[in-house]
């Protein structure tokens, strides 16, 4: 099989994590910006981070002739501090025109908050200025219903801001009806026992349709599975669904969606 991990913090992983996606069929993987496991402490911990997802995760992953992609951000929870929020959000610009930056994520909310909220539409008007792909997280607490629908509302309020080219993840059952309805893309990470399981995911899938939908694993130094995304795949094939639904929901919609930026190269497949 072939398919995309379009969300995997693969700072947090092994090298031999690498080589079990490359072997499972990975013809691509995206990694965005997002919260170390601890608050850093200066926008300088921020600037080395973002050097390690330009330059240095591309290296290894290359070494397993992976494409390595990033997405730039402060994420939500480090968003509280305004001031640090800004140096951080000065420093993106400098690394937007690197070679493997798709856009601005994983931005969005934590705990609704005021500050996040101002943080949020700062993220949103730097894409909407450079002409970015945007890559959303919702709340996994229980007012991911209302984070989702604040989300949605902040980009749906910016005029160069077009749902086509914005993906958001971490969508669950009460949340992907909006999404889909508003003209976004959603993704639904995949995760062992809690949240958004696969067969959850395949539930989701017969209801709502496998257009603009992908799966993700978004692993990271948290309880994990780097491979969701294939197992997910032989699930949705012991279910029946045929070959061709399968590479649709894990191959081609997350190139169709990323192919939207012009530094995304189509990969040659298997
Ligand atoms: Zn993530």
């Amino acid at each position: 099989m072939r398919y995309i991990e379009p969300h995997g913090h693969m700072v947090s992983r092994t090298t031999d994590d690498y080589r079990a996606m490359a072997m499972a069929g990975c013809q691509a993987v995206c990694e965005p910006a997002f919260w170390a496991g601890f608050d850093r402490s200066s926008a300088q911990g921020f600037y080395d981070y973002f050097c390690q997802l330009t330059q240095h995760e591309p290296r290894r992953a290359s070494i397993f002739g992976l494409p390595h992609y990033t997405w730039l951000c402060i994420n939500p929870k480090e968003s509280e501090d305004l001031a640090l929020a800004d140096e951080v959000l000065a420093i993106i610009p400098e690394f937007m025109d690197s070679p493997n930056v798709l856009g601005i994520g994983e931005i969005g909310l934590n705990k609704n908050s005021r500050n996040e909220m101002t943080v949020l539409e700062k993220h949103v008007d730097l894409a909407g200025s450079n002409d970015q792909l945007i890559l959303v997280h919702t709340p996994h607490l229980e007012d991911k219903r209302k984070g989702t629908r604040l989300i949605l509302d902040v980009l749906k309020s910016d005029s160069r801001i077009r749902p086509e080219r914005c993906i958001i993840d971490h969508v669950e059952e009460h949340t992907v009806g909006m999404v889909l309805d508003d003209g976004f893309w959603a993704g639904m990470t995949l995760y062992p026992e809690t949240k958004c399981t696969a067969n959850r995911a395949i539930d989701i899938l017969e209801v709502y349709g496998n257009e603009r939908i992908w799966m993700n694993s978004a692993c990271d130094w948290g309880i994990s599975v780097p491979l969701a995304v294939p197992q997910a795949a032989q699930e949705m094939k012991r279910r029946g669904n045929d070959a061709q639904y399968i590479d649709k929901v894990v191959y081609q919609n997350p190139i169709e969606f990323m192919s939207q930026s012009p530094r995304f190269i189509r990969p040659v497949g298997l």
